[in-house]
């Protein structure tokens, strides 16, 4: 089967002065047998020159197992995605990264065109902020296929982040850095339709990621879902034969 990582940074980071390079990353997916790999900047080096988006998009024409994700930037511009784009990345609007979500940016009249603009486009976007702001966010769109990193973790408690997004069905989840007893319970509860398999590299290791997803108690044909065919169908992407 087709093994895709749905969440991966690529390139320099101006918060940790280091950078990912696409070696790595293909290293990485040598070792664990991913044939192709999500790629996003990171928020610090997206925040301080946009133009991260269009190096992604240059390096991605090259490297044919990137799917290069746009960061989506402060001014909220969606995803421009007749430029080859296949999702997008949403990460503490004008927040404090990976602590605190800016709940005045759910109040900016640009929101409403954000939405709307993004359900034309019909990409998913990784999605993180706290629970409260997810909610609030997801309140405003039953269309726009939004993925939670990390069952929710960073943003709350993942028990909380499933209660509420239980019923939602443009709501999905990506495995990274999560445990394999908490994937499962999401499993149980909402199937394996709506969970995507990520690693997070530099942050997790695909091979370890993706063993913890290999380990879990179902058949293979329902982890295909969680490797490659959920991302396969939110992007639109067609199945590479192995
Ligand atoms: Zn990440």
């Amino acid at each position: 089967m087709e093994i895709i990582d749905s969440h991966t940074h690529w390139g320099p980071s101006v918060t940790m002065g280091t950078e990912v390079t696409t070696q790595e990353i293909l290293r990485q997916a040598e070792q664990s047998g991913v044939s192709r790999i999500v790629v996003f900047p990171f928020p610090s080096t997206a925040l301080a020159d946009e133009g991260i988006n269009q190096n992604l998009l240059n390096e991605a024409t090259k490297i044919k197992e990137f799917i290069p994700y746009y960061y989506v930037p402060e001014t909220m511009k969606p995803i421009p995605a007749a430029k080859g784009f296949y999702g997008g990345k949403w990460h503490w609007m004008r927040g404090i990264q990976d602590s605190s979500s800016n709940y005045r940016a759910l109040e900016d009249p640009k929101l409403g065109e954000f939405i709307e603009a993004s359900e034309e486009i019909d990409l998913p976007i990784v999605f993180e902020e706290e629970l409260a702001f997810t909610e609030a966010f997801i309140k405003k769109t039953r269309r726009l296929k939004i993925i939670i990193p990390h069952l929710g973790m960073l943003g709350g408690n993942p028990n909380d982040f499933l209660a509420a997004f239980k019923a939602r069905e443009n709501v999905y989840f990506d495995t990274a850095l999560a445990g394999s007893n908490m994937v499962m319970d999401f499993v149980k509860s909402i199937g394996h339709e709506r969970i995507l398999f990520g690693s997070d590299i530099p942050f997790g290791t695909m091979k370890s990621e993706l063993e913890n997803v290999l380990s879990l108690p179902i058949g293979d044909d329902k982890k295909e879902w969680i490797l490659s065919k959920n991302l396969l169908r939110l992007t639109g992407l067609k199945l590479r034969k192995a």
